[in-house]
């Protein structure tokens, strides 16, 4: 080809894309494409992360980082009690630019459970509400911890066994106490290995009054792991584990009714489906 063509066609390709404006789909990436209320999310763009502030997604920042040179990622999270909708991811730039990502959020019909239990386990004693009080008290702080990025990839199943109530079962006990039930159940003996879902700290060993013996990793980022249930430990607190380690024994202590494990996942203080998270196979 003529030298001359080639560079007078170079420079009608270069106008081309360089005169392209912002435009938010091809650089903004959303997994899952079909989103539930109670779903883990994974934001991923071109952008470099020192050029991004943050995305928001109903009042809540989800912050961003590298993944690459070209790469930077968000984690987030819908809350359980999100509405169906179209609902808008915007992404703020340092430089005061933001775009816009479009999210349609399915319907989702969670089960209704009617529980018969004795009158004295639905109302707690004065001594064992305080207790449960201050247990949920401290959950809440460890959700605001923030710690540097332990987790890589993907996340494993805790224990590779069947799930026995779903996450967002409403349990409708004695006709007036409903509970919402924001985690899963998954069948296990007394004593089966319950495995850490990705790399962390454990930052709770403790025996709670609903949860039983209950191990909580900080995965870094605002990503939590909660055990509960558990007939012993493996671990203490402190500890930093690894994807796969042995932490604990699935047992029946707490609040519980037969051997299983209760599985739950906190992206920063909301509560996200575990098989959510476990789906989420692009996780860099
Ligand atoms: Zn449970």
């Amino acid at each position: 080809m003529n030298l001359k063509i080639f560079s007078v066609i170079n420079s009608i390709l270069l106008s081309v894309f360089l005169v392209q404006p912002l435009s938010a789909s091809p650089s903004i990436m959303v997994k899952p494409e079909i989103l539930y209320p109670g779903d883990v999310f994974l934001i991923k763009t071109v952008y470099p992360s020192n050029r991004l502030l943050r995305a928001e997604l109903n009042g809540r920042e989800f912050p961003f980082s590298s993944c690459g040179e070209r790469c930077s990622y968000a984690i987030g999270a819908i809350d359980i009690e999100t509405r169906p909708g179209t609902y808008k991811i915007k992404i703020y730039f340092k430089n005061g630019k933001n775009i816009i990502k479009t999210l349609r959020i399915r319907k989702k019909e969670f089960p209704v459970i009617s529980l018969t239990l004795p009158e004295e386990r639905v109302t707690l004693s004065p001594e064992d509400e305080a207790r449960a009080n201050k247990e949920e008290k401290l959950l809440r702080s460890i959700w605001q911890l923030r710690t540097e990025r332990l987790w890589y990839g993907g996340f494993i199943r805790p224990l590779d066994n069947e799930i026995s109530t779903g996450f967002g079962v409403k349990r409708l006990i004695n006709g007036h106490k409903i509970s919402i039930h924001k985690g899963i159940d998954i069948k296990a003996k007394e004593g089966e290995p319950v495995r850490a879902v990705n790399n962390g700290r454990v930052v709770l060993r403790e025996e709670l009054f609903f949860g039983g013996r209950t191990i909580v990793i900080d995965h870094g980022e605002g990503l939590f792991s909660v055990y509960m249930h558990l007939s012993d430990y493996n671990v203490k607190e402190g500890d930093m584990v690894s994807k796969h380690d042995l932490i604990g024994f699935a047992g029946s202590t707490g609040r519980s009714s037969g051997p299983h494990l209760h599985f739950g996942f906190k992206v920063k203080d909301i509560s996200v489906n575990p098989e959510s998270l476990f789906e989420l196979r692009e996780l860099p």
